[in-house]
């Protein structure tokens, strides 16, 4: 008997220890890099004359149904924001003196908060290109994924019986066989233009030199909530701000996210080591009326 208190305590102290362990195991989890081969997209609102053929070649690329929402006859495909049959669109922003365009799809975060909310890894990133993609088969339809998402990206197909999360994937059937997303392919200006994320970024900032008094200094997505591989460049008078951008934070959402997680999980040691003591004692209680020698049994 004296063997199986001590082996009960012993599951007991790995128990708590285990509980006691879990925040500083999480807590190592640090801020993500950019993947070795990211890819994405670069967005240069000055170039972009809102002709939407992104919009279309994007809907017929992927087989989505025109967006006649707004207009009631089916003659007119019209998306104002993004939807379960929308993966990109085009939004026209006013400033006070001036207007802009502005393509909005999924930004393909490099720390995504759609992918560390979704329980059971139906959103993914892929580790070397960082694309970011749903796994139909894995999910529940719980959309945590929607609800987490910074920029309101991910849909739900509210009115099919077997419902799937709509988001734009950087067209990987596309690149899979070799090609570019459709959106990119079409761009008559090369407003939206498909590559590695690193070189993107140097394109960004090449423009912004040698063109300083046409473009806002800043590229959207280098550093906002923890960087993003689509990225954008806007004209001077023209803050991202009044873009439809209003995150300028630089700490990505996860961050946030996995340090109340872990609050939680601290939060897990009082209840276990509650949960350890009472366990313990009810433990001792039956030991005490339960015999514990040959002869006492007998
Ligand atoms: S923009 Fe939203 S949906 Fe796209 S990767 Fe970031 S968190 Fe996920
Ligand atoms: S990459 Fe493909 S899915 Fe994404 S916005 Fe462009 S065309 Fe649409
Ligand atoms: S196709 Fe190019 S120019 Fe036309 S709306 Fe789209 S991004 Fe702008």
């Amino acid at each position: 008997m004296g063997c199986d208190r001590r082996s009960f305590l012993k599951g007991c102290a790995v128990a708590t220890a285990t509980a006691v362990a879990a925040p500083s195991a999480l807590a190592a989890d640090d801020e993500r890099a950019l993947p070795p081969e990211a890819i994405g997209l670069l967005y240069d609102a000055t170039r972009c004359i809102g002709c939407k053929a992104c919009v279309v070649a994007c809907k017929k690329a992927n087989d989505l149904a025109p967006d006649t929402h707004y207009v009631g006859d089916g003659l007119y495909d019209a998306p104002d924001g993004l939807n379960e049959q929308t993966k990109t669109v085009i939004q026209l922003y006013k400033g006070d003196d001036a207007t802009s365009f502005v393509k909005k799809q999924c930004m393909h975060c490099i720390d995504p908060a759609c992918v560390n909310a979704c329980m059971i890894g139906a959103l993914k990133k892929e580790a070397d290109t960082g694309l970011v993609w749903w796994r139909g088969e894995r999910c529940v339809g719980c959309r945590y994924c929607q609800v987490a998402c910074p920029f309101q990206v991910p849909k739900f197909e509210w009115t099919k019986q077997a419902p799937k999360i709509v988001k734009c994937e950087l067209c990987k059937h596309r690149l899979a066989d070799g090609g570019q997303p459709a959106c990119t392919e079409v761009c008559p200006r090369q407003a939206v233009v498909f590559g590695k994320t690193r070189d993107l970024l140097a394109d960004a900032h090449a423009r912004i030199e040698s063109n300083p008094g046409l473009y806002n200094p800043k590229v959207y997505g280098e550093t906002e909530l923890g960087g993003t591989q689509c990225l954008y460049l806007a004209a001077r008078e023209m803050p991202f701000e009044n873009l439809g951008f209003h995150h300028s934070q630089e700490e990505a959402v996860p961050l946030t996210q996995r340090s109340v997680q872990h609050g939680v999980y601290q939060g897990f040691v009082a209840p276990a080591a509650l949960y350890v003591a009472l366990a313990f004692v009810m433990f001792r209680n039956r030991q005490s009326i339960e015999p514990t020698s040959q002869s006492e049994k007998e």
